[in-house]
Formats: structure tokens, sequence, C-alpha cells
């Protein structure tokens, strides 16, 4: 599942959260198990080696929780939210990245891999993966409606003011 879908799951799920500081480590660690794929750096070979093994276990979503709660504000909500965006992830790569990539849930410890079969399984370029992402985009729609706050927030405020009034003008909620 691409990280753009993994980031707006995971920014949905940080919503409860007042400050934007927390919102964005839970956005956070909805990508953090991507990590690994940073591998691709080294080469499509290493890739296939390392993709969906360090960032995408229950280790790796203990150390983004304990990140979460060190950063965050309010450090136990946003340190249980963290775990929870982080296994929305692993939830969705299980449904959503094929046959080709299970989830070695206990790596290093174990290599033993997990994934779900049809039809909670689907490749990465399904319309279940598309559906999935333009849901996430209506609730961050909605958002902007509700509590003038998009996605966007986690890179830039202003540019996240300047969509919030463009989405509420056609809305037809102005201000
Ligand atoms: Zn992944």
């Amino acid at each position: 599942v691409n990280p753009i879908s993994h980031a707006l799951i995971g920014w949905c799920i940080a919503q409860p959260l007042e400050y934007r500081r927390d919102r964005i480590l839970v956005t956070c660690a909805a990508i953090a198990p991507d990590l690994d794929g940073v591998s691709i750096l080294a080469g499509l070979e290493s890739y296939g080696k390392y993709h969906h093994t360090f960032g995408h276990n229950v280790f790796a979503a203990l150390c983004t929780t304990v990140i979460c709660r060190i950063f965050a504000r309010s450090k136990m909500t946003t340190a249980v939210l963290g775990f929870v965006s982080f296994h929305s992830h692993i939830l969705a790569d299980m449904l959503g990245s094929g046959a080709a990539w299970p989830i070695p849930y206990f790596w290093p410890v174990s290599h033993k891999m997990f994934a779900f079969g049809p039809p909670f399984q689907w490749e990465l370029d399904s319309w279940q993966n598309l559906a999935i992402t333009a849901f996430a985009m209506i609730i961050v729609f909605s958002f902007a409606i509700t509590k003038k706050r998009t996605i966007v927030e986690t890179l830039s405020l202003r540019m996240d003011a300047e969509l919030v009034r463009v989405l509420r003008k056609w809305a037809g909620r102005g201000n």
C-alpha cells in the first residue's frame, strides 16, 4: 500500500488529538513501517530483501509507540493512537499489498510470515485500495469543513489554511 494512503489513514486516526504535534506523530507512525522500504535506495535486490522486515514488526511498533510518547504533548493518548496507527499500516499491507508481501510480525525473533488470503487480500493496484484511499480522503475533507484542518497541516500550516479555505468555499462554507 502506498505511503500516501497510509498517511491519510494515520492522520484520520490522529484526529482525537488536540495538538498538531501529536497528530503529526501519529500520522508518522502510520508511515514508519515503510522505513525498511528505504532499502530501495541500495537497489532492487536489497529492497526485495529488507522491505517488510525491520519496519513491519511488533518491535518496531513498540519503538514507534515509545517515540510518540517521548515527543508528544498528550503523552498517553498519542502513544495509544501511535500504536493503533502503526498497526493500521500492518493491516493495510496485509489486505492490500498482494500475495507477494506477507508480514514477518515477530521479525527478527521469528521469520513466520503472516498473510490473509482471498477475499481479504488484494493487489496493490486494486479497486479496493483506491476505494480505501478515496474514503480516507472524504474523511480528511470532512475535517476541513468541521475542524478547519487537513492532512497538509503535517507539512505546512500556511498551505493547510489555504487548502481549508478553498475546500470550505467549494462546500459553500466560506470562512
Ligand atoms: Zn508497508
